[in-house]
């Protein structure tokens, strides 16, 4: 009698067969480098009303109420680091494995981790830096956080637009040129995992889907429920911290090639 497989094991061999795998990462990849998850209990939606894009471009107390909101935060995410999640994934694109990376997450450590910017797509935006709305010219969040601490003016570029950090706002499209590369990705992936999100959030959710629907391995790991629990597209789903999950199974794939 032939002994079924692990969870562990079947994901391990997936990754030893893929060559162009699309990662999907979201809140859960970054509260173990003590990000809090902004849709928890616990999180800063129970105690703040987000500021729609539109209000940013029109009032000056809603943009003093979103960068004061941005203040708050500063501190945490200028001080996090990557964890174990993120360079797991750094050496699979070491490794030539990595097709691209989409994220949800707007902390930008990803990047600091050392993952390529052509292979890195933050659908959200990051708040590592900060961007006008008139010229588009990003700059480093800092000085105008000192700025803005100081003076309690939302501060402004050179050439008069107003800075905004570079998050997608409530009520703001997200970037057509990065959803056409997630598109493209998820056409041409051979496997595609999803990584600490509860896959609730559109359209960013149906980048994982849209390869999934070709027929590509779809692997499901998170602690806790996910939206796409109950799809027969997903084929293994693993429940618990991906912290924990993830990068002994790369290790083990790395190790071996
Ligand atoms: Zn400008």
């Amino acid at each position: 009698m032939e002994i079924e497989s692990s969870p562990r094991e079947r994901f391990i061999r997936f990754l030893q067969t893929s060559q162009r795998i699309l990662i999907f990462t979201g809140a859960g990849v970054s509260t173990g480098s003590g990000i809090p998850d902004f849709r928890g209990p616990q999180g800063v939606w129970t105690r703040r009303q987000p500021v729609y894009y539109d209000d940013f471009m029109r009032s000056e107390q809603a943009r003093i109420e979103h960068w004061d909101y941005k203040l708050e935060g500063w501190q945490a995410f200028r001080q996090a680091r990557p964890n174990g999640v993120h360079e797991a994934i750094v050496d699979l694109e070491r490794a030539g494995k990595l097709l691209l990376l989409v994220t949800q997450n707007i902390d930008g450590l990803h990047a600091r981790a050392g993952t390529s910017p052509e292979r890195l797509v933050e659908l959200h935006g990051t708040n590592l830096l900060v961007e006008c709305q008139a010229c588009h010219r990003r700059s480093d969040p800092e000085p105008h956080f000192e700025a803005f601490r100081q003076t309690r003016r939302p501060p402004r570029c050179y050439c008069g637009g107003f800075l905004k950090p570079a998050t997608i706002s409530f009520g703001q499209s997200l970037d057509s040129a990065d959803l056409d590369q997630a598109g493209e990705a998820a056409a041409a992936t051979d496997l595609v995992v999803a990584l600490g999100s509860s896959l609730s959030v559109y359209p960013a959710a149906s980048i994982p889907l849209l390869a999934a629907r070709r027929g590509v391995p779809y692997v499901v790991i998170n602690r806790g429920p996910t939206g796409h629990d109950d799809l027969l597209e997903v084929t293994l789903r693993m429940e618990g911290d991906v912290t924990e999950l993830f990068p002994p199974m790369v290790r083990a794939v790395l190790a071996e090639s």
